[in-house]
This record gives C-alpha cells, sequence and structure tokens, in this order.
C-alpha cells in the first residue's frame, strides 16, 4: 500500500493532537512532517521559569475543563492516556471594592438585597436557559437549526436592573471571556459565567507545569518535526497534491503531500498565502467568519512567600481592577515549594490596551492592584514577568452562527478536498476545543486514506 503523505502546519497542541490523532487513526503507512515557526513545540501552553529561582509557572493556558461527568472526556483521558498526573483547581471568591465576596451571602451584606436578588435572578435564567448537559453538547455538529445571527450577550446583561449586580456579573467572567459582553454571542457569555458553577464544569492542571502534555505528545508522534520553519505559502498542484513553501532561517523550503492540515489559530491564518483563485477566496471566507479577535495579558510574579494564604487558601480568585481580572496562585500548584507565585490575567479591552505599555510599568500596575488588605505582599517581592496575547483567541468561536463540522474543517471541497484546517476557533476557544477539532480532522483523513486506498486496489 501506497504511504500516504501528510503536511501538519503548526506545532501547537492543535497540530501536535491531529499528528497522534492521526497516527492512532491510520489503517495505511503514512508519513507526517509537522512544520513549527518556532524553535519548540508546545504553542499557547507554555510553562516557564523564573530568573531568580527554579519555579515554574503557566505563561498561557492555565487550566484543563473536565467534562468528565457528563460523559466522554476525551482530553482527560488523553492527558491520562499520557500518564501524566493532574490536580484539581479551583476558586469562588471574587474581589470586590476591597472586600471578599464568595457567595450570595456575601454579596447581600456587600452590595444590597436588591443586587442579591438581581443576581439570583440572573443565575435562574442562565440555569434555564442552558442545562448542564446542554452546556456540554453546545457544539451543534451539524450546525445551528437556524442561520440567525444570536443576540450579543450585552443586551442579556442590560435585563440585570441593578448596577452593581451587572458589574458583578462583568467582572466574574471577563477574564474566561477574553473580550467585552457586546462582542460576544448570549451562548459563549452563558457558558462562561456558568462555567463558574462545579455543576457544569470543574478545573484541572498538570502536576510539574501544563507544558508536559505538549512534550509527551511529541515524544510519542513519529513525524520528522521542522522546527524554525514559518510556513509562508500553501498551493494546489497540477496532480492534485499540496504544495507547502516554508521559510528556514531565510532559506525557503519547498514540500508536496497528500494532504495537508493547517493547525493554526485564527491570527495566523494570515501568515500564510494561499495561492490560486478558489483557494485563496475559500481561506478568504474562512477567516473572515471567524474574525473575532479577543485578547490576553499575563503579568505573573515571583514572592519571597504566598503572602495571601490567611486570606487564600484557593488556585484562583476575581479582582475587580482591568475591567475585572484573574488572580492565579500559581504557587498552589507546587505544594511543596516555599515561594509565592501570583499571576494576573488580563482580558479583552484593559488587555489589549495594556498590552502597549512596558514591562516595568505594567508589573508595577499589577502590585499596585491588590487590595489594601494584601498591599504588604509588595515588601516580598522579587521578579516578575510579561506575557502579551492580543488577538491570541476567539471573542465569538465558531462564528456568529454554527457551521457543520465538515465546512468548519474543509474550506475548499471541491478542487481542495485534501486541505483541512484544526483550530479552537471553531469550536470554543479552549483546549478541549481543539482536541476535538484535531480528532475530527484525524479520523476524516483516515477514513479518506482508506477509501482512497480501497478504490486503487478495486481499480488494479
Ligand atoms: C493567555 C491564554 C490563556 C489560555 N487559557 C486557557 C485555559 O485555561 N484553558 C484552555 O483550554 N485554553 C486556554 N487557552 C487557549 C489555548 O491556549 C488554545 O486553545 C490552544 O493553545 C490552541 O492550540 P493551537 O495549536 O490551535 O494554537 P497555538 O497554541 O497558538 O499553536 C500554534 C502554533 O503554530 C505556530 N505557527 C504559527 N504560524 C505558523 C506558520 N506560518 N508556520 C508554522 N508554524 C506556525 C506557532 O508558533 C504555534 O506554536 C488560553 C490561551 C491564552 C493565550
Amino acid at each position: 500500500m501506497r504511504t500516504r503523505t501528510v503536511g501538519i502546519i503548526g506545532g501547537g497542541p492543535g497540530g501536535l493532537m491531529t499528528a497522534y490523532a492521526l497516527q492512532k487513526a491510520a489503517n495505511c503507512p503514512v508519513r507526517i512532517t509537522l512544520f513549527e515557526a518556532s524553535d519548540r513545540v508546545g504553542g499557547k501552553i507554555l510553562t516557564p521559569q523564573f530568573a531568580r529561582a527554579s519555579v515554574h509557572y503557566e505563561a498561557g493556558a492555565a487550566e484543563f475543563y473536565d467534562y468528565s461527568l457528563f460523559d466522554d472526556d476525551p482530553l482527560k483521558e488523553l492527558i491520562a492516556e499520557m500518564g501524566l498526573s493532574i490536580r484539581a483547581m479551583g476558586g469562588p471568591a471574587t474581589i470586590l471594592n476591597g472586600q471578599i465576596v464568595s457567595n450570595l451571602d456575601d454579596v447581600r451584606s456587600h452590595l444590597g438585597p436588591r443586587a442579591a436578588s438581581a443576581l439570583s435572578a440572573f443565575d435562574r435564567l442562565a440555569k434555564d436557559r442552558m442545562t448542564p448537559q446542554e452546556f456540554y453538547h453546545s457544539d451543534h455538529p451539524d450546525g445551528s437549526a437556524s442561520e440567525a445571527i444570536e443576540a450579543r450577550f450585552d443586551t442579556m446583561l442590560a435585563a440585570v436592573a441593578e448596577p452593581e449586580a451587572r458589574r458583578y456579573i462583568e467582572q466574574l467572567i471577563h477574564s474566561d471571556l477574553a473580550t467585552e459582553p457586546c462582542l460576544t454571542s448570549t451562548s459563549y457569555g452563558l457558558q462562561n459565567y456558568l462555567m463558574n458553577d462545579p455543576a457544569y464544569m470543574r478545573i484541572y492542571g498538570i502536576e510539574g507545569g501544563n507544558e508536559q502534555l505538549p512534550r509527551a505528545l511529541a515524544s510519542r508522534i513519529d513525524a520528522t518535526f521542522c522546527l524554525g520553519h514559518k510556513v509562508v505559502g500553501v498551493a494546489g498542484t497540477d496532480d492534485g497534491r499540496l504544495r507547502v513553501e516554508s521559510d528556514h532561517n531565510g532559506l525557503r523550503r519547498r514540500d508536496e503531500f497528500d494532504f495537508v492540515v493547517v493547525a493554526l489559530p485564527h491570527g495566523h491564518l494570515r501568515s500564510i498565502e494561499f495561492r490560486g483563485d478558489r483557494l485563496a477566496a475559500a481561506m478568504q471566507k474562512h477567516h473572515a467568519y471567524y474574525d473575532h479577535p479577543a485578547h490576553y495579558l499575563r503579568i505573573t510574579a515571583l514572592f519571597e512567600r504566598p503572602f495571601w494564604r490567611e486570606c487564600f487558601t484557593d488556585s484562583y480568585w476575581m479582582l475587580d481592577r482591568f475591567g475585572g481580572c484573574c488572580l492565579y496562585d500559581e504557587s498552589s500548584r507546587e505544594p511543596a515549594g516555599t515561594h509565592g507565585v501570583l499571576g494576573w490575567l488580563l482580558g479583552g479591552t484593559a488587555a489589549e490596551q495594556m498590552s502597549r505599555q512596558t514591562d516595568e510599568q505594567l508589573i508595577a500596575e499589577a502590585i499596585d492592584s491588590l487590595p489594601s488588605f494584601l498591599a504588604h505582599g509588595r515588601d516580598y517581592f522579587i521578579e516578575a514577568r510579561v506575557h502579551r496575547w492580543v488577538g491570541a483567541v476567539n471573542a465569538m468561536p465558531g462564528g456568529a452562527a454554527a457551521r457543520s463540522l465538515d465546512r468548519r474543517h474543509q474550506p475548499e471541497p471541491t478542487d481542495h478536498p485534501n486541505l483541512f484546517v484544526v483550530g479552537d476557533y471553531m469550536l470554543d476557544s479552549t483546549l478541549n476545543g481543539v482536541l476535538d477539532s484535531a480528532q475530527y480532522v484525524a479520523a476524516w483523513l483516515a477514513t479518506t486514506m482508506l477509501e482512497n486506498a480501497e478504490t486503487l486496489h478495486a481499480e488494479r
């Protein structure tokens, strides 16, 4: 049987998961070449160390979403298959007006009874609109029933009559959404609100750092890894294959494949020139459909000790600064350590605008944002790192109306049926989504390869 060749563009989780799933699913010989522009695999799963102490922190994706209480959870299964241990994460608290708000009673005493009942009413409405099962199945594999564009989430929030309650909800979800309520759909806004309830979803991290997942995947993939190869062009050939042009230290390289998978985040699709009128137009349309950029900014500080532990023992809590941000106790991931690590995750407009500031300004603003009861923490400060993620995620994954999974993953089925795309921006902007996308394309590819092989065999 002839060996099929597959080029995968992008060595982030999406590219690695596609290669791994394809390797497992293929029933014929496959040779995979993976192109990665940078000098490492893992993309936005990144677990670096500080300079002045060998302490790790998450600079990109912080947590994994656990759906195993409902049904299959392919991501949790994959992590277990890699032999990696996980640690549950949680954190119900919000710091609002300098005070800790952890439950409805706290809302009542800090924001007043009217705010508490407005919040309860919103919570009921949200849970009526989407049950945990509906949350789990919210991907619409066949596309949404109607192509009607959904209302934006701000219209739903406008119905919360009490401004304090509305502000509380906005702050609570801002860093998960990574955008503003007026820039996302009602269903995505609702999902990001409901995911704070453990009946809908739980959260965990990988012990020893999340980056172990891409490393474990890479070590199990039998492929040619072309690191430092930025793909600049893709074009169909006369014999129906696909040519990939990459740049390595200024040198151009051209490779031809039977199949190509573009496993890039939405914001990087434009780094490639798709050649030929049909392919260029299809990729342009694909890009435009999901063009809802959302933004993150991380500031992570190392302290001599975790000075906040008298007040907080959870893995994270919310802070009503920068439009609502999440503060991660990064040091809770390594309980044996003596240092304290706090990570500020800013989202949306604040993240985009503040990304223009210098690291020094951002670090100073982050430390200044601590509430007065934690302000003494600055005395323990050692160093901090900044990671800018402008346009790195999606504000309306799946687009304004969901398309069928086939349509999402194959932008030009007529003349380029062997070109596929993989990405979280077509599902839910998370690692669970990018794995679903990768497994969908890998299964499709494996079936297509087998059908092609059987047709050839029958013709002989
Ligand atoms: C700050 C932040 C926090 C997040 N938190 C979470 C979280 O808690 N939970 C969660 O589930 N998800 C989270 N996410 C989302 C998660 O990181 C993504 O779902 C995931 O990284 C998507 O994987 P990917 O492979 O599609 O893209 P990426 O991770 O971006 O990887 C793409 C790779 O392609 C490479 N590349 C780009 N252009 C080219 C080219 N032309 N040629 C070759 N290679 C190229 C890049 O260098 C990169 O390595 C977060 C994202 C950010 C930014």
